[in-house]
């Protein structure tokens, strides 16, 4: 594989990633890809898409269903519907104080912590009516 073809891919499964707002599974992001390049295999999208997480291109999220990606590599927490597994931004700021008073009181050297809210999205709580 030249480097140039290889780089093209990285591309399209980057703009996958940017072009939605729910974090989407690797699955997901392999579907939409498909839809641009269908010569493209699963395995080169999951490569691509380890790939640009490592770089901070994009980052992970660990929902209980399955590891999502995320266009937003700042740190901020999320909102998970537990009916249809969809996850969104929470609107609120990330606590930084938490992490130097964790890292204060056990003396680790704390990078970040995860927050999620798990509840039923507006859709789902429609469906339910
Ligand atoms: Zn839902
Ligand atoms: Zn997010």
């Amino acid at each position: 594989m030249n480097k140039q073809r290889y780089s093209r891919q990285r591309e399209i499964v980057l703009n996958a990633v940017k072009a939605r707002r729910d974090h989407p599974t690797a699955d997901q992001i392999y579907l939409d890809v498909r839809s641009v390049d269908e010569k493209i295999s699963r395995g080169t999208v999951y490569r691509n898409l380890n790939l640009l997480a490592e770089n901070g291109d994009i980052s992970t999220v660990n929902s209980p269903s399955a590891e999502r990606y995320d266009l937003r590599c700042d740190k901020h927490y999320h909102v998970i519907c537990r009916t249809c597994k969809k996850v969104f931004d929470a609107p609120v700021e990330y606590n930084r104080d938490l992490d130097s008073y964790v890292s204060d009181e056990t003396n680790f050297k704390i990078e970040n912590h995860v927050m999620i809210f798990e509840g039923v999205c507006p859709d789902c709580q429609k469906e339910n009516k």
